[in-house]
């Protein structure tokens, strides 16, 4: 704690520079530390970036400014930029270089609804009913780019052979852009993929995490009035009701790794109208495909029963589903020794007093920032509960994945709290140091073909044959609300 608080001091003295000097640089490698020599020089461009996204602020499928800042970005820096791509008009592929290897970085800029917030430390919404970067997106679009810039200089000046893709990948919060993208086939081109997500911790990540499917379910009755002739109905609730009912009652009787979870977006308007429609939004995960298709089997048991019961007719959508992450341990390994030699990441005694006021109203202990970098972990028996659409390239080309301290410890994910720490000091170092590590390591796979090719030895053991299959139907188009503005 003393040793960062004298070190903010020089920092503080240093001005603006302190944004450059947050990461200490121990790289020996003379093409790597151009390239975070490059980051630096482009601090100021990748705030003004993940500012502006923060400001737009825009959900899953609307991301219309944040996608075409990217772009236009990436073309003005040489990049050939294909819009529009997998029938999501907020996706996109920037390009650079030709040939073997073809190395991908992921980048997501989507808000959450509801969220807005200032980068305050206490809570202050910005906008009544607007949205925020509750996740960090906008941190992780700027540091994603900033890895493509940096590596696409050192690439030119250095004549490093291949190919580099930037992903603008949409909507992960909600529908899961990369679904329709790897379905498009868009990743099958990639040698290895890279990416990362602001987090309160920093580590290589090495936990698959969760499968997951998404299903709705529609119930249809008939209606009657509640009181006068309720014989006459059949109540598309009382079939949601025994279908939730079912479903808790399955509980009991699933694996502990399993997780089920429901609302019910739709059970009628008033008292005494028997409902006629009801709908159950439900997801099931568990640590594997296979895991999650064995419950999925029995909901739609469930389902079934619950029709026949009530007299009520059902259909079932299945929206997506989402594997879980295939690890790839040699890349991992790669990551975690850039990581090891570009971090830890120092703050300011300013920036540690701020994630404290957070930390205090949020009433979680005042830790303030976690600087240290995790050791490269074995993977645990039970991960952490939750999914992501970034499993879905993982079976597609061996990927790596990076969590980055940008937030104040302890601090409750998709809340204000990261809003406000996504457009701060805090929510930058931690983007300059993705950047980093990731255009580092992006420099390691393209300079060593023996690296990709244990990389690709092990991507192909772990698969055991397997080829990916999408989740959702070859004709499923995806909710796109509005079209790109002309
Ligand atoms: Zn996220």
């Amino acid at each position: 704690m003393h040793k960062i608080i004298r070190l903010a001091v020089v920092m503080i003295i240093c001005g603006l520079t302190m944004i450059n000097l947050s990461v200490s640089q121990t790289m020996d490698d003379p093409v790597k530390k151009e390239a975070l020599r490059t980051i630096d020089q482009k601090a100021q461009l990748l705030i003004d970036v993940s500012d502006k996204i923060w400001e737009y602020a825009e959900i899953a499928l609307m991301e219309y400014q944040s996608s075409e800042l990217l772009e236009e970005v990436l073309e003005k820096e040489g990049f050939r930029v294909e819009k529009d791509v997998a029938d999501l008009p907020t996706a996109f592929v920037a390009t650079f270089g030709s040939g073997n290897p073809v190395i991908g970085i992921l980048a997501e800029y989507d808000a959450l609804p509801g969220l807005s917030q200032d980068s305050t430390p206490f809570k202050k919404v910005l906008e009544e009913e607007g949205n925020g970067q509750g996740c960090g997106h906008n941190l992780f679009g700027a540091g994603s780019l900033g890895a493509a810039l940096a590596l696409k200089q050192v690439m030119e000046k250095h004549a490093i052979q291949g190919t580099l893709k930037l992903y603008g990948c949409p909507a992960e919060e909600d529908v899961g852009g990369k679904l329709y993208m790897a379905r498009a086939g868009l990743f099958d081109d990639l040698d290895a993929c890279l990416a990362w997500h602001p987090d309160y911790e920093t580590s290589v990540d090495v936990d698959s995490g969760q499968a997951v499917d998404d299903l709705r379910v529609e119930f249809f009755g008939k209606t009657a009035h509640a009181a006068f002739d309720p014989w006459m109905g059949n109540s598309a609730l009382d079939a949601a009701e025994t279908m939730t009912f079912g479903v808790n009652l399955l509980r009991e009787h699933v694996k502990p790794s399993v997780r089920i979870h429901y609302v019910i977006t739709d059970g009628g308007k008033v008292p005494n109208i028997v409902p006629e429609y009801a709908k159950v939004w439900i997801w099931v995960r568990d640590l594997d495909r296979d895991g999650v298709k064995a419950v999925v089997e029995r909901v739609e048991k469930i389902v079934e029963g619950a029709a026949i019961a009530t007299g009520t007719t059902h259909k079932i959508h299945y929206e997506g589903s989402y594997h879980e992450m295939l690890i790839n341990r040699k890349g991992s390994e790669i990551m975690q020794k850039n990581l090891e030699k570009i971090g830890p990441i120092t703050y300011t005694e300013e920036e540690i007093l701020y994630a404290q006021k957070i930390q205090k109203e949020a009433g979680i202990d005042e830790k303030g920032m976690v600087v240290n970098i995790e050791k490269l972990k074995e993977p645990e028996k039970y991960p952490e509960g939750g999914s992501t659409d970034v499993a879905e390239v993982s079976w597609i080309t061996p990927t790596i994945h990076l969590s980055i301290t940008c937030a104040p410890h302890g601090i409750p994910w998709h809340s204000w709290a990261v809003v406000a720490s996504s457009k701060h000091p805090i929510g930058y170092k931690g983007m300059f140091l993705a950047a980093k590590v990731m255009a580092a390591t992006a420099l390691d796979l393209l300079r060593s073909p023996d690296v990709l090719e244990e990389m690709k030895k092990e991507f192909d053991e772990k698969r055991k044959g397997y080829t990916y299959k999408s989740g959702i139907s070859p004709d499923q188009k995806p909710p796109v609300r509005i079209k790109r503005k002309s």
